[in-house]
């Protein structure tokens, strides 16, 4: 039977014209874009159920769960670390994702009780890159089924790119040097690999 929408989805104003703030997240100074001509998107209908994510029948149709070791920055033997091959705009990018097909919520217990230590020390090889304030940890999941956090290194200095736009700002600015790029992606998988595991590239 199709799922009904939840009181809180029937009570959005699906299809109306919803005002803009001004002092909500554009005005914030650090939002990418300036805000005049900016509106709001009016929401369409909901979509029941929802059409399955990446991976969500199984790990025999998750592309993670199919990728070899060598496509990965550094593995262990639960935890892999994943990297762009393409640079990103910003100075360090990668995944981090259990080597078993789950997500959070049926992650086992051994591997959640892992989990923090782990993006302790993904956290730590990012930040030995260099030029990197902080480290911003996400997990959406709305793409892939398979479990990955994204940890995005923000470059010292720029206070423009602090906090929740700082995904926004990777998406104008200028691509880093593919050289750079590859020697980033090198030192974050020899800092994983410092504390056990292989690195790969
Ligand atoms: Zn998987």
């Amino acid at each position: 039977m199709k799922p009904e929408p939840s009181a809180y989805v029937r009570g959005l104003p699906i299809g109306e014209q919803i005002p803009f703030s001004g002092d909500g997240i554009p005005g914030w100074e650090i939002f990418p874009f300036e805000s005049d001509g900016l509106r709001v998107k009016p929401l369409e209908p909901p979509v029941l159920p929802e059409p399955p994510r990446e991976g969500e029948d199984g790990p025999q149709e998750c592309g993670a769960c199919r990728k070899s070791d060598d496509q990965f920055l550094w593995t262990d033997e639960h935890w892999r670390l994943h990297g762009f091959t393409e640079p990103s705009s910003l100075p360090a990018m990668v995944m981090l994702q259990p080597r078993g097909h789950h997500d959070l919520y049926d992650l086992p217990a051994e591997r959640a009780a892992e989990l923090g230590r782990m993006l302790q020390r993904a956290e730590q090889a990012v930040l030995s890159v260099g030029g990197i304030a902080r480290v911003h940890i996400n997990k959406w999941g709305d793409g892939g089924a398979h479990l990955h956090l994204w940890l995005i290194g923000r470059p010292e200095g720029m206070m423009q790119l602090r906090g929740s736009c700082l995904p926004l700002w990777e998406d104008v600015l200028p691509e880093v040097d593919a050289g750079v790029w590859a020697e980033t992606n090198r030192r974050i998988a020899r800092a994983m690999a410092e504390g056990g595991g292989t690195a790969h590239v």
